[in-house]
């Protein structure tokens, strides 16, 4: 099978791209491309197939680029995900810190006497010691025109998740100095008269004791 020019030229072109071929060859080549368009066609097929290699890299490139642009909504939504997540967190926090009042029916009272101190206790049932704090808050009041009028709120609060102990018990102590005198806020002593009452708040009631009283109630430890 006899080749001709056009052949000749063809198989020439990979060679005549990568110069590695002789001077007089590319002299033949390119005076056969002056006047053969067919061969000219096949030159710029063959450019283009040479080029394309660079195209693709340069296509790979590109998702290179995407993935910088997705690693950077990444770290966007990352932020975005740790901001929520603080929010609801410290919004959980509250609920779990918010206190309300306990019901009186939820409590046992007593009060207990060792030395001139007397210590008023609450503890909370079996049921709602499982799942809340109890809490005695003492707004301990001495107002010289008022006397002495301590309030204590007693509520719950609901322990954090992972805190599996929960306070099933709150105390109150009052330092008396006799029957009749009690150690204020101040540290000083105040003189108790009739009208001196400790106000225990619970959900459903408020419960008054004369502090006399309470004195005189008070089992001896
Ligand atoms: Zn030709």
């Amino acid at each position: 099978m006899k080749m001709n020019n056009h052949d000749i030229i063809k198989d020439l072109i990979p060679g005549y791209l990568d110069n590695v071929i002789s001077t007089s060859s590319r002299k033949l080549i390119e005076t056969h491309l002056q006047s053969c368009p067919s061969c000219q066609k096949y030159l710029q097929a063959m450019k283009a197939e040479l080029t394309t290699p660079a195209q693709l890299n340069l296509k790979q490139i590109n998702p290179l680029k995407k993935i910088k642009q997705r690693t950077h909504h990444k770290v966007i939504l990352g932020i975005l995900i740790t901001i929520v997540i603080m929010v609801a967190g410290y919004f959980g926090l509250a609920l779990y810190a918010h206190s309300f009042p306990a019901a009186s029916q939820q409590i046992t009272q007593s009060v207990q006497k060792n030395g001139q101190t007397v210590t008023l206790t609450f503890q909370s049932d079996q049921a709602t010691a499982k799942k809340l704090n109890l809490m005695a808050l003492d707004q301990g009041d001495n107002n010289d025109e008022d006397g002495f009028q301590p309030v204590i709120d007693v509520r719950f609060s609901r322990p954090l998740p992972w805190n599996r102990n929960k306070n099933q018990q709150a105390q109150v102590s009052f330092n008396f100095l006799s029957p009749y005198q009690i150690r204020g806020n101040n540290g000083q002593p105040y003189p108790l008269e009739e009208n001196d009452i400790v106000t225990i708040n619970y959900k459903n009631k408020r419960q008054r004791i004369r502090l006399i009283d309470l004195y005189q109630s008070a089992e001896t430890n």
